[in-house]
């Protein structure tokens, strides 16, 4: 196949935190733009799964910009909340996204499930799926996972969502408390990043 680097890109999302992330781990030959420079709002995200959002999203902005783009879809999954926030984890903050009060949503819908919660492991993960159009011609659509565990207690005041009550496995700090780098390294997006490499 005759392939043409990418070299301009949209970044879909309008969450300034990802959009941060998502930047540090693009090849620097790539120049970027953001939703805003283009003054996009985002679409509704009516899609069942991360992947369906970040698809939508992601042809979207391309149509309006037309530019390439790339837009994630994430989210963190709560197993005895039955996977929830999942796709609605950016609505569990409310229409001003406050992530304080996701938190205690989470905190409140955990409690109600089980009492004794905080003397058990609340297994959980991160999602990202990221989805590369241009127009309506999807070029590639990725997922990456980081498994981890709901802290007993919020901690630390780095990165954004609901990172301080994230530990990923083998850990001891949430995201919250580690150090952008540290969390870079190891999150949804990065291994999302890794598998979408290769197509830019
Ligand atoms: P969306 O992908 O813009 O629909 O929103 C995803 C939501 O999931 C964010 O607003 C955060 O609440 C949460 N989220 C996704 N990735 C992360 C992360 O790396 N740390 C903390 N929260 C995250």
């Amino acid at each position: 196949m005759l392939y043409k680097k990418i070299t301009k890109l949209l970044i879909g999302t309008n969450n300034k935190g990802k959009l941060r992330e998502i930047r540090r781990l693009l090849p620097k030959r790539i120049k970027t733009y953001s939703t805003s420079s283009f003054n996009l709002k985002s679409p509704r995200e009516n899609g069942k799964s991360f992947k369906e959002n970040s698809l939508i999203k992601s042809k979207y902005f391309s149509k309006k910009s037309n530019l390439i783009c790339l837009a994630d879809d994430s989210g963190l999954e709560i197993d005895i909340l039955n996977k929830k926030p999942g796709i609605y984890s950016a609505r569990w903050g409310g229409k001003n996204s406050d992530f304080n009060k996701a938190i205690k949503k989470v905190y409140r819908e955990i409690k109600k499930k089980d009492k004794n919660w905080k003397n058990k492991k609340i297994k959980a993960r991160f999602i990202c799926a990221l989805t590369l159009c241009y127009f309506d011609k999807k070029i590639a659509c990725v997922q990456g996972i980081v498994e981890g565990k709901i802290s007993n207690q919020p901690k630390g005041r780095n990165g954004f969502g609901y990172d301080p009550i994230f530990i990923p496995k083998n850990r001891k700090k949430t995201f919250g408390e580690m150090k952008f780098l540290q969390k870079f390294q190891i999150d949804h997006r990065f291994k999302a990043f890794k598998k979408i490499k290769k197509f830019l």
